[in-house]
């Protein structure tokens, strides 16, 4: 492999660290996209690469997308990622999350990090014994914000997928519209849930069928197999599980006038934004639908930082702005042509002075 700084996922990250620690079997990456704004935030992936290149990537790409998505939430931080590359066995240990801890102490504030795909409220309680450079620990009690962003994504989501409807079938009612979800873990099944308040129709995928089908029982709601969801003939696609899934085959599938999900790059190509848009499909830009996680983790981090309480009530407000966000970068991709994601990429470049 060449040197990473010369790969196509490379975009000037300011400082991308390998951290080795043989004692506890640690091998991470921890990538600073842009620290314009302020520290680096973004959470920790810990996950089994079957290349060690392929881990690279992902701390690239992701570090990146924080970068945007934390510009475009209106956050005062920039965009950072680590990943912890696991064995075959996923072996995660307390020395290892110790000597992460130690190298995130290292970097002095540069980063920021909260939980991530593998990766739980109680590893964050582990990593803070080393460092106060970490969030998404648990809330000090009700009211307060804190806590694992699952459920805050999951909110965003919902958020987007009506403002959405309302900007596509002007409909300001969920009640019988039907919403495809793909995914039925924390974010899947935290939407799936709010959407069942509103009397929405469901139909649930996941790859674990026994979590669709139990979840599908317990909302009243239809399950199919993981590998039918995107065939389903619906009024929004919300993609809760993997990323790349809009590529030239998933775009043709798609029976849906609306793609509104918290899965990170869904867009497997730049150009798949404006191939949906061509199919007539409103396509709500990931980083900005899915940011409601970061905000909760980032105000809960700020607040701590200055010795303050943080309300949930703020995180509250700061979520309903995703929505308004959201309708502002449509309104504006119907005036110039653009596609959602390419208005989203511009904000954001513009807003961390790229
Ligand atoms: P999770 O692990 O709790 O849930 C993911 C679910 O997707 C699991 O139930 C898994 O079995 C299922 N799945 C995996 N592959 C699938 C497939 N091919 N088809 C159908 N289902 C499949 O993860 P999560 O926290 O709910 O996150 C979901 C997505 O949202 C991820 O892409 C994540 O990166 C992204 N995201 C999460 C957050 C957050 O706060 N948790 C924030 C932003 C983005």
């Amino acid at each position: 492999m060449d040197a990473f700084w010369t790969q196509p996922d490379f975009d000037e990250h300011e400082l991308v660290q390998f951290v080795r620690d043989p004692a506890s079997g640690l091998t991470a990456i921890i990538a600073l996209h842009s620290t314009h704004l302020g520290p680096g935030a973004g959470g920790t992936r810990f996950w089994h690469y079957a290349m060690p290149s392929d881990a690279m990537r992902d701390a690239l790409r992701l570090s990146r997308g924080m970068s945007y998505k934390n510009a475009m939430a209106g956050l005062p931080v920039g965009g950072g990622k680590a990943v912890i590359l696991a064995d075959a066995a996923r072996t995660k240990s307390p020395a290892m999350l110790a000597a992460f801890g130690d190298a995130i102490e290292a970097l002095s504030g540069r980063y920021v990090t909260a939980e991530d795909v593998g990766m739980s409220e109680a590893d964050m309680v582990a990593i803070a014994a080393r460092t106060q450079h970490v969030t998404g620990l648990p809330a000090e009690g009700g009211g307060s914000a804190g806590g694992d962003p699952g459920p805050f994504t999951a909110i965003g989501i919902y958020l987007g997928i009506k403002a959405a409807v309302a900007w596509t079938l002007g409909r300001d009612s969920m009640q019988g519209v039907h919403v495809a979800v793909q995914g039925t873990g924390s974010v899947g099944g935290g939407v799936a849930r709010l959407l069942a308040q509103d009397s929405a129709k469901l139909t649930l995928a996941d790859i674990d069928g026994a979590r669709a089908k139990a979840l599908a029982g317990e909302l009243g709601a239809e399950a199919v197999p993981a590998n039918a969801i995107m065939d389903v003939a619906c009024d929004v696609f919300s993609p809760n599980a993997l990323g790349a899934i809009l590529d030239d085959a998933g775009i043709a599938r798609l029976q849906a006038p609306i793609v509104a999900g918290a899965a990170n790059n869904q867009l497997a190509r730049d150009g798949h934004g404006a191939a949906l848009a061509a199919r007539g499909v409103l396509y709500a830009p990931d980083y900005v639908i899915n940011a409601g996680g970061i905000i909760s983790v980032t105000l809960e981090y700020l607040a701590r930082r200055t010795g303050e309480h943080c309300e949930l009530a703020e995180v509250h407000r700061r979520l309903a702005e995703i929505p308004e966000r959201l309708t502002r970068i449509w309104n504006e991709a119907r005036s110039s042509g653009l596609s959602p994601d390419a208005v989203a990429d511009a904000m954001a470049q513009k807003l961390i002075g790229r």
